[in-house]
C-alpha cells in the first residue's frame, strides 16, 4: 500500500496543482486573509507505520474547526456520554456560525462541530480548569497523539479571532442565556479561539487522526467505541451544510477547517492529512476535497463498502 502511495501521491499533487480554480481563502482575519491559496500538502500515515507525503505536507497552517475534534476527544474521555445532555448529534444543514437553529432548540446545538456546539464542548473542557489548562489539556493530547510536542498556537490569529468573532460572542452569549455555558463567556470564547489558532503540519495531523482512525501501534487515546462515534460524528456534521456531499464524494468521515484543513480517516486502514486553504461555498477545502475524493477512489477506500 505504501509503495502504491508513493506512486500515487506526486501525482495527485500534480493534478491538484493544475486546477484551475483553488477556491477563496478565508478572509475574516488579516493572518489567512494573505495565505497563498494556490498550496497543497497531504500525508498519509498507514496502518503498517509509514508515512507517504507529498505537497506542502511539512507547512504549518491553522486547523480552526479541525481542533473541534481533538477537544471533543478530550472531552469524551473525562465525561463520555454526559456530553450529549448538553449538545445534540444530528447535521444541522445550516452554516457552521449559524444562530437559527439554538432558539428552535433551545440554546441545545444540533452537534459538536458547529460553533455553537464546539463552544459548549470547550465550556465542558474548561469545568475545573483554568483557559490555560483546559488549552494544555488538548495540546496534551495533540502531543501524545502524534508523538510531537512541537505543537504551538498562533497567537496573533488566537487575538484577531477575538477582535473579530462577534458571531461567536453572539452564539456564546445565546447559550449562556439558556444556561448552557457552565464558565463564563470570556473564558469559554478565549479558549475556543485559542484551540482554533493551534497549528500543524499535514504530517502532524496525520498522525494526530491515528487514534481515531484506530490505527495498529497508534497511542490508545480512546477506546474503540469512541473513535467509532467521532467517526460517525464526523461522517455526518464534519463538513458542515457540505457535509451530505462530502461523504456522497469521498465516503469516508472527515473534519475540515476554515484554514484549509481536512482530516481524514479512513477507519483501520490510515490516517490522512489535507491542507489547501482555498475554501469552497461552504467553508471547506476546495482543492482538499478533489484530493480527498481521488485518493478515496485510487485506494479504494470507503466506509460503505
Ligand atoms: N475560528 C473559526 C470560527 O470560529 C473556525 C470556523 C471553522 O473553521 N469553520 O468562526
Amino acid at each position: 500500500m505504501a509503495t502504491e502511495l508513493a506512486d500515487f501521491l506526486p501525482q495527485l499533487d500534480r493534478d491538484i496543482r493544475a486546477m484551475a480554480d483553488w477556491g477563496k481563502v478565508a478572509d475574516y482575519i488579516p493572518e489567512l486573509a494573505r495565505v497563498d491559496p494556490a498550496q497543497f500538502g497531504i500525508a498519509v500515515a498507514l496502518a503498517d507505520g509509514s508515512m507517504v507525503t507529498a505537497g506542502d505536507a511539512q507547512k504549518r497552517f491553522s486547523i480552526q474547526s479541525v481542533s473541534k475534534v481533538f477537544s471533543l476527544a478530550c472531552v469524551l474521555g473525562r465525561i463520555g456520554e454526559q456530553i450529549w445532555t448538553r449538545v445534540g448529534r444530528e447535521p444541522s444543514g445550516s452554516r457552521f456560525d449559524s444562530i437559527l437553529l439554538l432558539e428552535l432548540e433551545k440554546g441545545r446545538p444540533r452537534n459538536p462541530f458547529i460553533n455553537a456546539g464546539a463552544l459548549v464542548t470547550t465550556d465542558e473542557l474548561l469545568t475545573g480548569r483554568s483557559p490555560r489548562d483546559a488549552l494544555s489539556e488538548i495540546l496534551g493530547f495533540l502531543a501524545a497523539a502524534t508523538g510531537d510536542a512541537d505543537i504551538h498556537i498562533d497567537k496573533f490569529v488566537a487575538q484577531s479571532e477575538a477582535e473579530t468573532g462577534f458571531r461567536n460572542a453572539a452564539l456564546a452569549n445565546y447559550l449562556k442565556s439558556f444556561g448552557n455555558l457552565k464558565n463564563p463567556v470570556d473564558y469559554v470564547l478565549g479558549t475556543y479561539f485559542h484551540q482554533c489558532a493551534i497549528e500543524l503540519t499535514c504530517e502532524q495531523l496525520a498522525r494526530a487522526g491515528r487514534s481515531i482512525a484506530g490505527l495498529p501501534g497508534a497511542p490508545r487515546l480512546l477506546t474503540p467505541q469512541k473513535a467509532r462515534r467521532l467517526n460517525a460524528l464526523m461522517m455526518t456534521c464534519g463538513h458542515y451544510d457540505g457535509s451530505g456531499d462530502f461523504a456522497f464524494r469521498v465516503g469516508l468521515p472527515g473534519k475540515s477547517g476554515v484554514g484549509g484543513g481536512i482530516l481524514l480517516i479512513a477507519p483501520g486502514l490510515a490516517s490522512i492529512g489535507i491542507w489547501s486553504p482555498g475554501l469552497n461555498a461552504y467553508g471547506n477545502s476546495q482543492a482538499g476535497t478533489v484530493a480527498a475524493e481521488k485518493l478515496a477512489r485510487k485506494m479504494g477506500w470507503s466506509v460503505f463498502g
